[in-house]
């Protein structure tokens, strides 16, 4: 098996997870990291044993000063790589394309970055077999990540005529101290439909979706209440076992007494996941309910982590190194998603037997 060299260009929030993602993968490895500030996060990557580059002479400086050695500029990284995933701030990986291009790079991008920015959108779970050798490709926001992974097998099992969802947006994530609100509940954006519709569509061209927004003062995830039209009227127990069946979609059992986001969270990191994450979109069990062909849940989606699986999926797509099935499987072994569900199992299989 060939080890694919994946330099990360951005190590913040998702840039230091994908680092770490990749690193626990059989068939791909790290050969460096980017960074424009010698913060924090750049002596943890330099702790972490990651070659560090910097975007810009300017920056070798100020790193230098900072006592921090750099392996060189982010050009040299990405002529030495054979893929990048960029996971620069919204809006600065567009600034990069061009420097990807010039250097014969398959690139990654990021949600923050408009559609345009690359071949196609992409879902593990979705448009795998379609992205297959794309020059680039963009990982859908963490709010598309856990629309299209929820969408999918309804949609292949009984069809959807409509779709309509409200999202319930985190503030900022844990480290944004200047992001808020602090105390409010704003619509935002306050038009309707907002943008998330459009761009699961981007990955389901035909789709009929409308999605709302608001913004609440936390940190931890993004609820989803999700109204599904089916075009079929299956049996509530079906759709429950069709999900549950999904590796990256996490059925939660009422018994678990996870009654939000921070039990959730709880629950990873006594599972000992790595910073806490939950890979897996977290559907309360008791919230799936049927009305003739509608059916409704709520779903919360780790916005800092749901992407982290999609983007090593979407590497060995851009590779062609493994077919859909064999990447989302090595992908799921090696950062153990599913045992969250196992444990779920587990204990019911011991209550059945108390029973
Ligand atoms: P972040 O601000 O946490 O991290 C960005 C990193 O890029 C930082 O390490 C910063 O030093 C570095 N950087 C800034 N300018 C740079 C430059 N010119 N060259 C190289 N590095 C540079 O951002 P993030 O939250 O990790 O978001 C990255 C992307 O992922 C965005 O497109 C965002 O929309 C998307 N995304 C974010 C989340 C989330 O909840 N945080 C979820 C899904 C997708």
């Amino acid at each position: 098996m060939n080890t694919a060299q994946i330099a990360i260009n951005g190590y913040g929030t998702i840039g230091k997870r994908i680092a770490s993602a990749v690193e626990l993968q059989p068939d791909m490895q790290v050969c460096g990291v980017a960074k424009t500030s010698p913060d924090y996060e750049a002596n943890a990557a330099r702790a972490n044993g990651y070659p560090l580059y910097v975007a810009s002479e300017r920056s070798v400086e100020a790193f230098g000063e900072a006592g921090i050695d750099v392996a060189g500029t982010v050009e040299a990284l990405i002529e030495a790589c054979d893929v990048v995933v960029d996971a620069t701030p919204s809006g600065v990986g567009k600034r990069y394309k061009a420097r990807y291009d010039a250097a014969d790079t398959p690139a990654i991008f990021q949600g923050g970055e408009a559609p345009e920015v690359a071949e196609q959108s992409f879902n593990a779970r979705s448009n795998f077999e379609d992205c297959a050798g794309a020059d680039s490709l963009r990982v859908v926001s963490c709010n598309t990540t856990g629309l299209t992974r929820f969408l999918s097998p309804l949609k292949e099992a009984y069809g959807i005529e409509k779709v309509r969802a409200t999202l319930v947006r985190r503030g900022g994530d844990p480290s944004q101290s200047d992001r808020g609100p602090i105390n409010d509940i704003l619509p935002d954006p306050v038009s309707i439909p907002s943008h998330h519709g459009p761009d699961v569509q981007t990955v389901f061209p035909d789709l009929d979706i409308d999605t709302m927004g608001l913004k609440v003062p936390s940190t931890r995830m993004h609820v989803h209440t999700i109204n599904v039209t089916l075009s079929e009227e299956p049996a509530l127990r079906a759709i429950t076992d069709q999900l549950s069946g999904e590796s990256r979609l996490f059925v939660v059992p009422a018994r678990l007494g996870t009654n939000g986001c921070g039990t959730l969270h709880e629950f990873a990191r006594e599972m000992g996941r790595s910073r806490g994450d939950l890979y897996e979109n977290c559907i309360w069990g008791e919230s799936l309910a049927l009305n003739g062909r509608d059916l409704y849940c709520y779903q919360a989606i780790h916005q800092e982590s749901d992407v982290v699986p999609e983007n090593i999926d979407a590497i060995r797509a851009i590779t062609e190194s493994a077919s859909a099935t064999e990447s989302r499987a090595l992908t799921d072994e090696a950062l153990g998603i599913g045992i969250l569900e196992s444990v779920a199992r587990m204990d019911r299989t011991e209550t059945m037997l108390a029973d």
